[in-house]
């Protein structure tokens, strides 16, 4: 079966195809042990969902490495939890606060020398705690919509590196990959290209040899994926995993602190030294976004912390990777430790950002 979205929020509603995937989308799609395994609430919420911003979506691969036991670190990241509906007071459409830094519709300008590409095209698989769930399903970026986000690279030499996001990108076909790269490279030949992808592990079928060299002609090209279990490297994962780095395209991994899924220093690092044994950098492990119906996925900063402390004393600082939040609202990246809390305050804490000013992050 191939993907059909049905996105509800954007204006563009083109269907978007992943070459080749095949992606579940509906109950009786799931692997028998994991359908079988679902409660009546469950899956009342999977039929509710179908025509939400984020409906039940997995691809094959992924749902075949899930166990149908309910906290499985794999089927919690994509089986919708009732949890989702509870109300969450700290929860923001836009948790980072990407609309304050839009330079071009598909354009995001917050930090001086980078820059970060909304390139659009849906995700293989929809993770259940996702922050841009408002802009999943916008379409792969057209020629026109580039033409701006060009000129603006073009004219912003201080920007030496370009974020291609999405959506996921590697959910489109090599030819409009090729038509980007090649454009932004004609622009901008010195630009590093940072390539934001699940798919490794996500539809490591996706990276094709052919796909892998179409990379690796772009480079100075990095590939910054998203793994949060050890359970995500299958063998097929590890293999184009490495296939990349031996191709001379450097793999950064980045991990989101999750509640019941990796809230433990053992987990944690059992996945960072085996990311490190794979030639791949963990780079950040991330405090949850506030991004509504994702409450219940929030370990408390505190714990966060003191998780963090122990698995310092734990691993090698090669396999360590920077914890770090994105502020609530647009206040950007910071790394955490007990001296970002500047108070507590109303069931919240107030964490300073860069430029001095409070950002509210919730305490539980
Ligand atoms: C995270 C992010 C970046 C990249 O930040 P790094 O700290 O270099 O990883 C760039 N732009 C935006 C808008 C971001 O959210």
């Amino acid at each position: 079966m191939d993907i059909n979205f049905r996105g509800t929020l954007l204006k563009t509603k083109t269907p978007q195809r992943i070459p080749g995937a095949s992606l579940i989308t509906s109950v009786e799609d799931l692997p028998a042990v994991l359908a079988a395994s679902l409660s009546a609430e469950e899956r009342a919420l999977i039929q509710k969902l179908k025509t939400s911003p984020l409906p039940l979506a997995v691809t094959t691969h992924f749902a075949s490495l899930a166990a149908p036991e309910r906290d499985d670190p794999i089927r919690r990241q994509f089986i919708p939890d009732p949890l989702e509906e509870a109300d969450d007071p700290f929860a923001l459409d836009d948790p980072l606060g990407e609309e304050r830094y839009r330079a071009a519709s598909r354009l995001v300008h917050q930090y001086r020398d980078r820059a970060l590409l909304l390139a659009g095209g849906s995700c293989a698989g929809f993770c259940r705690y996702c922050f841009r769930r408002i802009r999943m399903n916008a379409a792969f970026i057209s020629s026109a919509e580039l033409e701006p986000v060009l000129a603006y690279l073009e004219s912003s030499p201080g920007i030496r590196e370009i974020l291609v996001s999405g959506g996921d990108p590697l959910t489109a076909c090599d030819g409009k990959l090729e038509e980007l790269f090649g454009k932004l490279r004609n622009r901008r030949p010195d630009i590093l290209i940072r390539l934001c992808s699940r798919v490794p592990v996500t539809y490591p079928k996706r990276l094709s040899c052919q796909t892998i060299d179409l990379l690796r002609r772009y480079r100075p090209l990095r590939v910054v994926t998203h793994i949060n279990h050890v359970k995500e490297l299958s063998p097929d994962a590890r293999t184009v995993l490495a296939s990349l780095v031996e191709t001379g395209i450097p793999v950064h991994v980045q991990t989101v602190l999750l509640k019941g899924i990796n809230d433990n220093a053992e987990t944690l690092a059992l996945l960072f030294r085996e990311c490190l044994n794979l030639g791949l950098s963990p780079y950040y492990l991330f405090q949850l976004d506030l991004a509504p119906g994702a409450a219940h996925f929030r370990v408390p900063l505190k714990k966060g912390l003191a998780l963090y402390r122990e698995l310092e004393r734990q691993i090698s600082g090669l396999a360590l990777p920077v914890y770090a939040v994105d502020l609530p609202g647009g206040g950007g990246k910071i790394r955490l430790s007990e001296n970002a809390i500047a108070v507590e305050e109303n069931g919240a804490f107030l964490l300073k950002g860069h430029d001095g000013m409070l950002w509210k992050y919730p305490i539980e």
